[in-house]
């Protein structure tokens, strides 16, 4: 009964297996293998784009190279105040700027909020040479409370940050999204505005493997990209296994029958914890439940092993994961059956 995140899942035997059959004879390095080409056709082929990426080990590695390449070391990224930028990523996006500001937005479920963007971006004046202008704008889907942005929503704010700068999309969790709001992921990405995304794949059954992905216009910053992934010692001589991840992760939908297993874990671990009295206090968008239950319940679950992460006050994290088990959710229901 591990909920505490989707990062203690195990990989997927496809993975696993791709992995093994990557494992023959010699083969190109630093990114020039078959599998890599055959990564970057699929994803292509899924974003329904010719894209430019590069594949790194961990989100946090993706999103700061990604960002490097969107804002100078003098100009501000706009988040928001809960994002994992701003808070789980120990200054990475900082160091691989060389120094860029991360810039705080409200909003509820850590959406940015619309008008909170506006007013920041009304008063930017990248001419004062004083102050710190917004150069890029970073959104997740999901969001750090498990909330997913519509295709609109992320439409409205890549619109008005266009006129001032780029848009990244932090989509560690972006599997999820997709199978709950079911748009397809170029929707969800560069036809709503975004110009280069983190595509993450290692909470969703990989060993370690997220994709940057350069849409568009963005895809001029391929050069870019290589430069600093080489610099910042993220271009692997055996990229070949990182790859072969990427490539089963997409084979014949793998990662949407992940996600959708995960989302459906997810449902009905909240339908067992709310029949137990505890109170939804995000929406439920993808395979995040954020949940108030009372210390009681908390002791009991504790008490029987479930793990699973305090948040804030009474609210708890459960995470599902594609190897989340009914046997997991029905020995919750058993912990708190009232008998
Ligand atoms: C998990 C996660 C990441 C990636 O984190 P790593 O631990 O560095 O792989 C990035 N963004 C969000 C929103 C996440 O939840």
């Amino acid at each position: 009964m591990n909920f505490s995140s989707d990062t203690a899942a195990p990989a997927h035997p496809a993975i696993i297996e791709a992995i093994a059959a990557a494992n023959t004879g010699a083969a190109s390095s630093y990114g020039a293998d078959k599998w890599m080409a055959a990564a970057k056709a699929a994803l292509s082929d899924v974003f329904e784009t010719d894209l430019d990426m590069w594949l790194v080990p961990s989100g946090t590695a993706a999103n700061a190279l990604a960002l490097s390449l969107l804002c100078p070391s003098h100009g501000a990224i706009l988040c928001h105040a809960e994002a994992h930028i701003e808070r789980d990523e120990r200054g990475a996006p900082e160091f691989y700027t060389g120094g860029a500001k991360l810039s705080l937005l409200p909003g509820r479920y850590a959406k940015i909020d619309l008008d909170a963007l506006k007013r920041r971006l009304d008063a930017n004046r990248p001419g004062f040479v004083h102050e710190v202008p917004a150069c890029a704008l970073s959104l997740s889907n999901l969001t750090e409370c498990g909330a997913a942005y519509s295709a609109a929503e992320t439409a409205e704010r890549a619109e008005l940050m266009h006129p001032h700068g780029p848009v990244h999309l932090d989509g560690a969790r972006f599997a999820n999204t997709l199978v709950s709001t079911a748009k397809s992921p170029a929707d969800l990405s560069w036809r709503a505005g975004v110009n280069v995304m983190s595509f993450g794949a290692t909470k969703n059954g990989a060993i370690g493997c997220e994709a940057i992905l350069l849409f568009g216009e963005a895809r001029k910053l391929a050069p870019d990209l290589m430069a600093r992934a080489k610099r910042a010692g993220h271009m692997p001589p055996k990229m070949r296994f990182l790859a072969a991840q990427m490539g089963a992760y997409l084979k014949d939908g793998l990662w949407l029958d992940l996600a959708r297993r995960a989302n459906s874990s997810a449902k009905k671990l909240a339908d067992v914890l709310t029949t137990a009295g505890g109170k939804l206090v995000y929406p439920l968008d993808g395979n995040e439940v954020f949940i108030d239950i009372e210390p009681a319940v908390v002791k009991k679950l504790n008490d029987a092993g479930a793990a699973f992460y305090p948040w804030a006050g009474k609210t708890h994290r459960f995470v599902c994961s594609w190897n989340t088990s009914e046997a997991d959710i029905s020995g919750i229901a058993t912990v708190l059956s009232p008998s």
